[in-house]
């Protein structure tokens, strides 16, 4: 079994329901039970800013499906969510990123993880210094730090 950490975001289509909804699913998922959820985030959009906010949250796995058999489940809930890619940034209904699976560093057009860019991503590292504080991403350090850089995104707990 190894440990892998998800990032969830959604901005269609009651975007709190699709992230609940997946954060269950990926505890059903073969071989991978659900080890930590975030609360939930509301994040105002980057790249294309002409779209409706965010809810985002990260999830601690632990699993026993390889690095590219879990991006294909993931993948696949996306899919189960209609998930519809039009163009770059585009709003989306649910949106699934491997950020680190233990022990995994892969640069294949298809996966690549570590994710090259959640070390500045306040919406990926604020709910996952809720869990994994201490988690250490190589090259850039510890979540807790790089979360510190990330305070002036726009990125706010929904407390509920
Ligand atoms: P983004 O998440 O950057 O907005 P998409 O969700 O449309 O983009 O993903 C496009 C492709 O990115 C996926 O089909 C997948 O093959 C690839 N990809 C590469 N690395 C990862 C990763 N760590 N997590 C999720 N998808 C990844
Ligand atoms: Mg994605």
């Amino acid at each position: 079994m190894a440990r892998a950490y998800i990032a969830l975001g959604s901005n269609l289509q009651q975007p709190d329901i699709q992230v609940t909804r997946a954060l269950s699913e990926l505890s059903s998922l073969p071989q991978t039970t659900l080890v930590k959820a975030s609360s939930l985030y509301r994040t105002a959009p980057v790249g294309y800013d002409n779209q409706p906010d965010f809810i985002n949250a990260v999830a601690e796995i632990e699993t026993g499906l390889a690095p590219l058999e879990l991006l294909h489940a993931i993948l696949a809930l996306e899919t189960l969510h209609g998930r519809e890619r039009p163009f770059p940034n585009a709003p989306r209904v649910l949106d699934l990123d491997l950020l680190f699976y233990e022990g995994a560093s892969l640069q294949t057009p298809e996966l690549t993880v570590p994710h090259p860019r959640m070390h500045e991503r306040g919406f990926v590292l604020l709910p996952l210094a809720e869990i994994a504080a201490e988690l250490d991403i190589p090259g850039h350090g510890k979540v807790v730090e790089l979360a510190q850089h990330c305070m002036d995104q726009g990125v706010e707990r929904i407390v509920d």
